[in-house]
């Protein structure tokens, strides 16, 4: 068991020297996807835009085409008026080419605001356009810069596991994925020194009979409380003094 112990011993040793390695990769890679996420949402926003400006674009030529219509039917009765010669005939028709035309000119205000709120469209979607290329600009450079660190970080990585596969090799294939198990849920501290009598990972005191057999090392030993797999190291020799 011993022999066992000391392996993972050299495993959580192997991980400790990896972590930086992780840390820095990942905060790096975060970075990258922090900045995508918000690419992606800027983008949803600025298909919303673009989807309404359409739905205003429609919506302004059936308006449009309404209103020409409109126009002509005027323009007809115009013509209808000039050919009139009795005076109520006269009248009704002037009355009717009035109401025609206030209701054009009620459409054509309508029109007109309506053109005033997509011109106000146009602006916000190009000012987000730009937004969105300065950022994806911004992402391509990070990922530039990165690049290079994250090749040697992943050539780092590479060497850490290809070593920790090793010692996983000549461990049980249980106790391995009990180690990575306890890794993961332990803030990747999975093995560790019994320090004062005491979990180190949470401080929860070792019963005095687990003390003997942490000792004794013939039995593989987890903290009661948090699961980490514990080990014992004799305390250093305390030099006596002769003179
Ligand atoms: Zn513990």
């Amino acid at each position: 068991m011993r022999e066992t112990v000391s392996k993972l011993v050299a495993l959580q040793a192997i991980d400790d020297e990896g972590r930086g390695f992780h840390e820095e990769r990942d905060s790096l890679q975060a970075k990258i996807v922090r900045l995508k996420e918000l690419l992606d949402l800027m983008e949803e926003g600025l298909a919303e835009k673009r989807l309404k400006l359409e739905e205003a674009s429609r919506w302004y030529r059936e308006k449009d085409g309404e209103l020409k219509v409109d126009q002509e039917k005027v323009n007809r009765a115009k013509t209808r008026l000039q050919a009139v010669t009795k005076n109520k005939e006269y009248m009704a028709m002037q009355k009717e080419i009035e109401s025609l035309r206030k209701a054009n000119l009620a459409r054509e205000e309508e029109i007109l605001k309506l053109v005033e709120a997509m011109d106000e469209f146009k602006a916000s979607i190009a000012s987000e356009e730009k937004k969105i290329a300065e950022l994806k600009a911004e992402v391509s450079a990070e990922e530039k810069s990165n690049a290079k660190r994250l090749e040697e970080l992943a050539t780092f990585i590479d060497g850490i596991n290809s070593r920790k596969r090793v010692v996983e090799k000549e461990l049980k294939p249980a106790l391995v994925s009990r180690y990575r198990r306890i890794f993961k849920a332990r803030d990747g501290r999975a093995v560790v020194p019994v320090t004062a009598n005491s979990c180190p990972g949470c401080n929860y005191a070792c019963p005095p009979q687990q003390v003997v057999r942490l000792r004794k090392a013939l039995t593989l030993e987890t903290c009661r409380h948090c699961s980490r797999i514990l080990y014992w190291v004799d305390p250093p020799e305390v030099e006596e003094d002769a003179a």
